[in-house]
């Protein structure tokens, strides 16, 4: 499917590029429109360490290149592409390069969460390197029962933290099932990041939500260069122009690499009607 050149063009959705470079041409124009990115190289679950070594490589020349072009961005990543599946000290180790690579640099490695069976991991490894650099944040996501204790640990040690409803399908046993409970958990951890939390990132492009976090915190006088709004590349283009237009900090979230079909299957799912365009394009091309 990855390799395929119809099923490739599909990906151009969501996806900047194969390449590092086609990622910075996309940075570099987001960033002249007033958007921060940050580049996430495209893979995850590697079956050895080598694969896990090549991932850390491409993201330590891509924190090189940011610095190198100063491109306003940072890096985002898997645990499960950096090893997590087959060693948590191997993990550890590679994303400890990148973390120190980062704080050389004064830039910032956000580890995204994957499904709740590497909850736990992804935590624990992100306080480990953040006890030494810092310059490591991490993703909560709304739809776990256990986001607010995660969250009010984060906030206690200045830990950053991105919140997300969450993308993977998920026992009810460990998520709100309900869309409504999580939409009413995001907006709860939203207040709680507000208040406790340092620089936190308000990741969703749901407009209803966006318009509640404008009133809180125009309600409570929180400035707007303390929290940063984020979204996927290719997402509600029209919602990201009216934020920037409107004097808040945006951040889009630019995928890069071959590896994208786990990535675009995940925003398919997300909303029905991309399956339609989806092969509407499919057709026409
Ligand atoms: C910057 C960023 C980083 C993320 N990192 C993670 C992570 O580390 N772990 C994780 O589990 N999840 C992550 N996600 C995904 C997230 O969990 C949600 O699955 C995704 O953002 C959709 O939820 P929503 O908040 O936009 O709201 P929803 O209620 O799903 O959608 C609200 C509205 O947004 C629009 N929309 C949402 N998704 C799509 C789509 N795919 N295509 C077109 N329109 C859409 C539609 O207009 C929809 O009505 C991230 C999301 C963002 C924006």
């Amino acid at each position: 499917m990855e390799t395929s050149a119809p099923a490739r063009r599909l990906s151009t959705r969501f996806v900047a590029g194969e390449t590092l470079e086609q990622a910075l041409d996309v940075a570099r124009q987001l960033n002249s429109e007033g958007i921060s990115v940050t580049l996430d190289h495209l893979g995850e679950s590697v079956s050895n360490l080598d694969e896990a070594s090549d991932a850390r490589d491409v993201y330590l020349r891509t924190l090189d290149a940011i610095h190198h072009h100063a491109i306003q961005g940072n890096v985002s990543l898997k645990l499960t592409q950096f090893g997590l599946d087959l060693s948590y000290d191997a993990c550890l180790a590679n994303v400890h390069q990148l973390v120190r690579r980062a704080a050389e640099l004064q830039n910032f490695v956000r580890v995204d969460m994957e499904s709740s069976d590497y909850t736990d991991r992804t935590l624990d490894l992100v306080h480990t390197l953040f006890d030494r650099y810092g310059t490591v944040g991490v993703v909560i996501q709304s739809y776990l029962y256990r986001s607010q204790a995660d969250i009010e640990k984060l906030c206690a040690r200045k830990i950053r933290v991105r919140l997300c409803k969450g993308a993977y399908l998920e026992p009810a046993s460990a998520a709100f099932p309900e869309k409504s409970k999580v939409d009413q958990s995001y907006m709860d951890l939203t207040r709680y990041l507000l208040e406790h939390g340092t620089y936190p990132a308000l990741a969703t492009h749901d407009e209803v939500i966006i318009r509640q976090i404008i009133a809180f915190v125009t309600e409570r006088k929180i400035p707007r260069d303390a929290f940063e709004f984020q979204m996927l590349y290719g997402i509600r283009r029209d919602l990201q122009d009216r934020l920037v237009k409107d004097g808040y900090r945006l951040r889009l979230y630019v995928p890069f690499g071959k590896a994208w079909y786990p990535y675009y299957m995940r925003r398919l799912a997300e909303r029905p009607a991309n399956v339609f365009f989806m092969l509407r394009n499919l057709i026409r091309k």
